[in-house]
């Protein structure tokens, strides 16, 4: 875009002109290789441009036009793409990344997704799927087996069973995201509003884009618990939904049973769906369980839909599985959408999965929680932490009298090898950074001493 004729170099130019663009290649003045498509707004300049290159060019015009590999070509994709896809910011997170990229053996504490392998049977029960064949679409809303396995567990933990007379449904997704987002497009028109945590995992925001809706930012610093307090005054005719995510990406913070009964009722007499993002329910550590259980304001009502996922429990986020259960209006609609974009979640993950109730991951969740605990104990007395219920990750305050941003701090961390995402990726503030501690413990305390060392001007 607004890139005109005169800042290429002649040199190696070449032309195709059609009645609607010409696409030419260039050399820009510091030697890259640009191509351009002109329309008629600078086609006499093109035009003009082309009959300059005929004199000085018409052995490589006439290769160019004949011989030109197609994939040479290139669209100005920035007049074709939607203001939605321009909308999007690349995430902060891939920022991160590239600015670590040219650390060898970084100390990456920056890690979404746990550190251990997919469960054995979890592996050879999608390799069974595969083998027997099983390769093909499944039902949209999931094959019986899962479906059959999501209910049992829906049924013990929280009573929820699948009968016309309950009015709840399920469908298996790809991924939690794909649960997100598909439950977000039923919800929300143009205008429509979610409120939604700050901070908040990073895809919420983007749910704006995608959807047309509004996400109304619920400010919950500075302990991170999005109570009904805080949730009631944002509450507009236009809000549509609440979307919760206990334990929390990136504070790691689990609601208690009471503040998600007060959600649950605000939400009933608002008339406003809550949507309850339970991707780390299994890593809630043990002083956050509320009689053994991890809390949900599922056990409140059944107008909630509940989302769940596979990949952070069982070590498998490639594998793309999630599910969604609530009101069956709901979630037929959501089915309706997943049979014209996702069509289905993967087959055999979906097949293998199917035994993961069968397996315990309790061992990793009390390493999890140890791990936990060395975060605290490391930035005891230096760093402001909110003590992290669940999840993997430890949302870290730089301490004030550095007098430094968490994007700088995180500079300053990777200058030494350390890898940590700075809160403004997940925030719309930039005073804390997420420390993630699904990282082997060795590596894990030699970053927590690289970072207090940081802290303490070291
Ligand atoms: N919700 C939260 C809170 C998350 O942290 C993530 C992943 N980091 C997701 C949803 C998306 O998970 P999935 O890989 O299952 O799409």
């Amino acid at each position: 875009m607004g890139t005109h004729i005169s800042d290429f170099q002649v040199r190696g130019a070449a032309l195709t002109i059609s009645t609607r663009a010409i696409l030419f290649r260039g050399q820009s003045k510091s030697g890259n290789t640009l191509w351009h498509t002109a329309t008629p707004p600078i086609l006499s300049e093109a035009l003009f441009f082309k009959r300059m290159r005929a004199t000085r060019f018409t052995q490589s015009h006439e290769f160019l036009m004949t011989h030109a590999p197609t994939t040479d070509t290139r669209l100005d994709l920035s007049q074709l793409l939607s203001r939605r896809a321009q909308s999007i910011d690349a995430s902060g997170i891939r920022k991160v990344f590239d600015l670590a990229a040219h650390l060898k053996d970084p100390i990456n504490l920056s890690i979404g997704q746990p550190d251990f392998p997919v469960p054995e049977v979890l592996k050879r029960a999608a390799i069974k799927a595969i083998e027997e064949n099983r390769n093909g679409y499944t039902q949209t809303q999931g094959c019986p087996e899962l479906l059959h396995a999501i209910w049992q567990r829906l049924g013990s933990e929280l009573n929820w069973t699948h009968d016309a007379a309950h009015g709840l449904s399920a469908i298996v997704t790809s991924g939690t995201s794909g649960a997100l987002i598909l439950a977000m497009m039923c919800l929300l028109d143009a205008g429509d509003e979610a409120i939604v945590p700050d901070p908040y995992f990073v895809m919420y925001p983007q749910i704006a884009a995608l959807t047309g809706g509004k996400m109304v930012l619920c400010d919950t610093y500075p302990d991170f618990r999005m109570t009904a307090a805080r949730i009631e005054k944002l509450i507009t005719p236009r809000t549509k939904t609440v979307l919760l995510n206990s334990p929390g990406n990136p504070t790691g913070v689990v609601l208690t049973s009471g503040e998600l009964s007060d959600i649950v009722d605000l939400c009933r007499a608002k008339n406003v769906l809550l949507i309850s993002d339970e991707i780390y329910d299994e890593f809630t550590f043990s002083e956050f369980r509320e009689e053994g259980r991890f809390p949900t304001p599922a056990r409140f009502t059944k107008d909630c839909l509940l989302i769940r996922g596979f990949g952070k429990t069982y070590g498998c986020t490639g594998w793309r599985l999630g599910f969604a259960a609530g009101p069956h209006d709901l979630v037929q609609s959501i089915a309706k959408l997943q049979q014209y974009t996702y069509v289905c979640a993967p087959s055999m993950a979906q097949y293998a999965v199917a035994h993961a109730y069968e397996v315990d991951m309790q061992p990793w969740v009390d390493r999890f929680e140890r791990r936990r605990d060395t975060v605290l104990e490391a930035f005891e007395g230096i760093a402001n932490i909110t003590r992290p219920g669940g999840a993997f990750y430890a949302f870290v305050e730089v301490p004030k009298s550095l007098n430094l941003t968490a994007s700088e701090f995180v500079e300053k961390a990777i200058e030494r090898s350390v890898l940590i995402i700075p809160g403004k990726v997940f925030s719309t503030r930039d005073t804390h950074f997420r420390l993630s501690f699904a990282a082997k413990e060795e590596m894990l305390a030699k970053g927590l001493g690289i970072l207090r060392d940081i802290m303490q001007g070291r």
